[in-house]
């Protein structure tokens, strides 16, 4: 392998993710917002870590962004010394985070001027699929920029899906996670009911676990529901927040109903003003219980 990359953003899937990277035997250079975490992934991997975007990016054949936000993704690129100044003329950029198909648009362009191919590719899957390179990848562009990208791709995840043109992958994400969040306030609620019936938060959850409704999601985030605070945070409810925030601009832009989509943003924004929003998304449970006390 030796087709060279940067990976921006070594958060929680980020950092799972570039470690495949370097297992796989590509030159890697690494740059996070707040240095120490590139600079303990270099260390562990044998990655090159760089002080700014613009050196993480010189030289790089493929640029990989996982970041929070779209904010976060266009200061990457337009800071002073961010990845367009230092972008490659050929250079594949793809951007791997969850943001609105307008932003990917924006990136797209910038990319093009510094004649670069951009590729958004969002994933779906958690943490631990980020870890066992299980993620889903949803990638668009040109067939021909997302047939280059599957080199990195194929890599991180199980599956790549090419959606269609340019922002398709961001849309088909913010589709997907409607669903992942109406589970998450739909499991909240029901935990929080069966409680308050008298049932027991581990008996109840048992019975999720069983049931027509065990979906891989209700499974490995059964921890985080059962004994909240005490396993790591594995995704940000902030993070869900903005995810269903996106998803409603999107609406709005395409005329989609998401009647659901607005209820549980509502719920997000609630919890998130309750000083929740650096909790795992599983805390919607916890802010259900301290908003609205039992009536006996
Ligand atoms: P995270 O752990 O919160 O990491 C966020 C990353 O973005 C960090 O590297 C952070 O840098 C960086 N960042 C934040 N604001 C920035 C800014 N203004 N400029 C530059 N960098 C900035 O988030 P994550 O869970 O890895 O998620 C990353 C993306 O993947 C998000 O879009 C999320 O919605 C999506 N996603 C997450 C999951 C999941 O299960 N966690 C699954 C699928 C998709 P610092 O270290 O300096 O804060």
């Amino acid at each position: 392998m030796t087709t060279t990359v940067a990976f921006l953003g070594l958060g929680r899937m980020g950092t799972a993710m570039a470690g495949h990277l370097a297992a796989a035997g590509h030159p890697l250079t690494v740059w996070n917002r707040s240095p120490a975490a590139a600079e303990a992934f270099a260390a562990a991997h044998g990655a090159r870590s760089a002080p700014t975007p613009a050196a993480a990016v010189a030289g790089a054949q493929v640029v990989v962004t996982m970041l929070a936000d779209d904010r976060a993704l266009l200061e990457t690129y337009r800071r002073e010394d961010g990845v367009l100044a230092g972008l490659e003329p050929g250079a594949l950029a793809i951007d791997m985070s969850t943001v609105s198909p307008s932003t990917v648009q924006q990136v797209h362009d910038w990319v093009r001027e510094r004649e670069g191919s951009f590729v958004d590719a969002p994933v779906s899957g958690s943490v631990a699929s980020a870890q066992a390179a299980g993620l889903t990848i949803m990638a668009a562009g040109p067939a021909a920029d997302v047939d280059r990208a599957r080199e990195v791709l194929d890599v991180l995840g199980a599956r790549v899906l090419h959606l269609g043109p340019t922002g398709a992958g961001a849309a088909m994400k913010l589709s997907v996670n409607t669903i992942v969040h109406s589970l998450n306030q739909a499991v909240s609620e029901a935990l929080v009911l069966a409680e308050r019936a008298g049932i027991a938060r581990e008996r109840a959850y048992e019975v999720f676990a069983n049931s027509a409704v065990a979906a891989p999601f209700v499974q490995y985030r059964r921890a985080a529901y059962e004994r909240p605070g005490e396993v790591p945070v594995t995704f940000a409810l902030e993070l869900a927040a903005k995810d269903l925030r996106l998803a409603l601009e999107l609406a709005g832009r395409v005329g989609a109903p998401l009647p659901q989509t607005t209820t549980n943003l509502a719920v997000l924004d609630a919890a998130v003003a309750a000083g929740l929003g650096q909790d795992d998304e599983s805390a919607v449970a916890v802010h259900l219980r301290t908003a609205t006390p039992p009536t006996r």
